[in-house]
């Protein structure tokens, strides 16, 4: 028996169907004659639909078993053929039914004639609700174009039965056969929240499956995939230009797939059998899965996510439902879910109601990490592959404390947490005590706690954190979080206002800091980047390269400090002449205001952020031509290890707690010293309990950290022997113990420090 002639045969079908669903009366006659129908058309001997009801499969309506066991045959999920395809959400099309190890004899059915079978899923909101079988005597396989056929009628069935509410849980719109999940991810930024679902780019639900006018369809989807490869052409430049926040590894795998003949094809051939352009992505994508989940291979897995991806964004350009969450807006307490995040996307959200975030990377240093630091919002990375585990409205706990994330919680599971949550609170009520207390040693030595900020909301809320002032204003944030560059207006009136709210406390501006994954959709890069952006044009030597955009903050600046006092550092500064040609270019920008007979500031204050080793060997030059040196962290030890702060495979590989950064760290703050120049540390490590013990063991005695640290910070500096600690790390760097953090760990413990 040939099969049929692909398309057109799918469309005879559907066209019947879509005849039968119109008509009038209730859903089983129609399910009746939908049986009929496909076993026609498809010419076999059988046709089946089974729906889950009270949790089993049953046998809804037949064309060719016995009539009696209609509504009588019923199939756990996971037996027999039927319930292996709907708990797996597999195809399966065998020769031999009876040879397969999941077959199961049902006699009232009398399907023993019976030797061919092929079943689909039918999927409603990407759950499975029932089967569509085919069975025939002779043992044959049945040809792809027949499977495609079934599974287009499976799509177009999916609306009438949920529309029937034939199924369990189509009444509540979807059906949830996923339990409670917890999962182990990266604690990127801590505390605990819980909320709902919600994907950074939203999935789409197909809701009408049948084209009126197929020919419209097709210059749908065509429209769209031109759309699509031209949104991942300029990803893909912007990769070069170090401007994307996505990796450049997958933004390949994705150029590849948005260009695969096949995948179009496919999809065309879809429409021609009747299906809308959404339908027809949706149903090539169940396709794939159900063919991916054939073959057990976590490569394979990796690209089909990418493929999914892809998916996702046709079938948004599609149906125009373009834009982030953030655009639609959020409307309850919301963990939001994505592959990864850049800081001016983060800061899209409703603070109110963005309660957490779980990434599939993400790295601990990553400036979206940092931004989400700054609003308090707890961050979870490196859980590959949750989009496809958790359903837009799960409710999700999230515990950035420990790291874990638990998906569909049961009630007891949830108590539990709410009870953690509770006692979290606690402890940070007790900081919070803390935090207006001194920050005094117990031998009675006085460390500076300052915070970090970059937006107005983080200055006014200043005296609420503690913090002895701003110590890294990173005025970059201002420029991430606006669509167009921000004009020298619109930067003094954030200045000034920061500067208002700081009142008597310092504030350290650090010019901007473009670049590496801080990238501005407006400004572009024109040349040739490095691979690895965060060591190519940004931070000063962009600045440098484009003094109008320097001088038009050094003369916000100066405006905004008229008559006070003006504190400013250079980022990544790698030679002590581009700091010299930094600071020049800024006090030209004095006269210029003084020419204008504009308000000057008292004083200013120039610092240089070393952040680039090279910078290290050249301190004896430097110092004595700075106000205060300013160590950034977090750029500094990537450098050093050479270790990209954005990739999440080395996000765990190295330890700030080494022996090369304590020792590096420990030769500045010495030389810093002897050359009588302040000096702060203002990188991630230093809000991290022992991680700052150990920096005033090397001598630190000023940081600069995130403001939900300064409570814990205060806590381990009020209860530490600054001259113990010195005394016992000058011993450790001379001769580094296996673990310096274990020993770290373990002399806190026992000197009772708070870490
Ligand atoms: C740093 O690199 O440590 C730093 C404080 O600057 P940023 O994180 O903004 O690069
Ligand atoms: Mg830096």
């Amino acid at each position: 028996m040939p099969p049929p002639t692909a398309a057109a045969s799918a469309r005879e079908i559907l066209t019947g169907l879509h005849e039968i669903m119109a008509g009038r009366g209730t859903a089983q006659p129609k399910l009746d004659k939908v049986v009929d129908l496909v076993a026609e058309k498809m010419r076999s001997e059988v046709c089946s639909i089974y729906l889950l009801r009270d949790n089993k499969l049953e046998l809804f309506a037949t064309h060719g078993l016995r009539k009696e066991a209609v509504h009588v045959t019923r199939l756990k999920l996971g037996e027999g053929l039927v319930g292996t395809i709907a708990a797996e959400g597999r195809i399966l099309n065998l020769a031999e039914a009876a040879g397969h190890h999941e077959f199961v004899y049902r006699p009232e059915t009398g399907e023993e004639r019976f030797h061919s079978f092929a079943g689909v899923p039918i999927i409603y909101r990407e759950t499975p609700i029932g089967v569509l079988s085919v069975q025939h005597s002779e043992p044959r396989r049945y040809a792809d174009v027949e499977i495609e056929a079934l599974q287009t009628v499976a799509m177009v069935l999916s609306e009438l039965i949920a529309g029937a509410r034939l199924v369990d849980g189509a009444r509540r719109g979807r059906l949830r056969s996923a339990g409670p999940l917890r999962l182990m991810g990266l604690k990127l930024v801590a505390g605990m929240a819980k909320g709902q679902a919600v994907f950074h780019e939203p999935r789409v639900i197909v809701e009408h499956t049948v084209a009126e006018d197929i020919e419209a369809e097709r210059d749908r989807v065509y429209g769209a995939f031109r759309k699509m490869r031209e949104q991942i052409d300029n990803l893909a430049r912007e990769a070069e230009f170090g401007a994307a926040g996505e990796h450049e590894e997958i933004i390949e795998t994705y150029r590849m797939f948005a260009y695969d003949e096949g995948w179009s094809r496919r999809i065309n051939e879809a429409i021609d059998s009747g299906l809308t352009a959404e339908a027809a992505i949706e149903r090539v994508q169940q396709r794939t899965r159900a063919r991916m989940r054939e073959i057990d291979d976590p490569l394979l897995a990796e690209r089909m996510h990418d493929l999914e991806d892809l998916s996702n964004r046709l079938l948004r350009i599609v149906s125009g439902r373009m834009g982030t969450a953030a655009q639609t807006g959020l409307t309850h307490d919301t963990v939001l879910i994505a592959r990864n995040l850049g800081p001016a996307e983060l800061l899209e959200y409703d603070r109110r109601r963005l309660k957490a975030v779980v990434l599939e990377e993400g790295s601990l240093t990553s400036h979206m990490v940092i931004v989400a630091r700054a609003m308090g919002v707890p961050v979870i990375g490196r859980l590959p592959g949750v989009r496809h585990i958790v359903e837009e409205g799960d409710s999700v706990l999230v515990d950035g404390d420990n790291g874990s994330v638990m998906i569909r919680p049961s009630k007891a599971l949830l108590t539990g947490f709410e009870q953690r949550m509770a006692l979290s609170k606690k402890k940070r009520a007790q900081f919070d005590a803390v935090r207006a207390l001194p920050a005094k040693t117990t031998d009675g030595v006085q460390i500076s706690v300052m915070m970090n900020a970059g937006l107005a909301e983080d200055a006014a809320s200043l005296d609420l954190t503690g913090a002895d002032g701003i110590g890294l204003f990173r005025t970059e944030f201002q420029f991430l979080v606006s669509a167009t560059m921000p004009g020298r207006e619109s930067q003094l009136r954030l200045y000034k206002r920061v500067l208002d709210a700081a009142g008597d406390k310092p504030v350290v501006f650090r010019t901007l800091d473009i670049g590496g994954d801080k990238a501005l959709p407006y400004l572009t890069n024109d040349a040739e980047e490095a691979e690895n952006p965060s060591m190519g044009w940004r931070a000063l030597r962009l600045s440098l390269d484009r003094s109008t955009l320097m001088k038009a903050q050094a003369r916000a600046l100066i405006q905004a400090a008229a008559e006070r006092k003006l504190r400013v550092m250079f980022p990544m500064v790698s030679e002590p002449w581009e700091y010299d040609q930094a600071r020049t270019l800024f006090e030209a920008q004095v006269q210029w205001a003084e020419h204008g007979n504009r308000p000057v500031p008292s004083r200013i204050e120039f610092g240089a952020m070393l952040e680039v080793p090279s910078l290290a060997e050249q301190l004896d030059l430097l110092l004595p031509r700075v106000d205060f040196l300013s160590i950034g962290t977090n750029d500094l030890t990537q450098f050093l290890f050479a270790a990209d702060r954005g990739d999440p495979r080395l996000a765990e590989r190295y330890d700030w707690l080494s022996p090369s950064i304590l020792r590096f760290l420990k030769r500045v703050l010495d030389a810093a010293r002897a050359a009588k120049k302040p000096v702060r540390i203002c990188g991630e490590m230093s809000g991290r309990p022992l991680e700052c013990m150990a920096l005033i063991g090397l001598g630190a005695e000023n940081f600069s950290i995130t403001p939900a640290a300064v409570g814990p910070i205060k806590a381990m500096v009020r209860s530490l022997d600054a001259a113990a600690i010195r005394a016992r790390m000058e011993q450790w760097l001379a001769k580094p113990p296996n673990d310096l953090r274990k020993a770290l760990s373990d002399w806190a413990r026992r000197h009772k420090v708070a870490v």
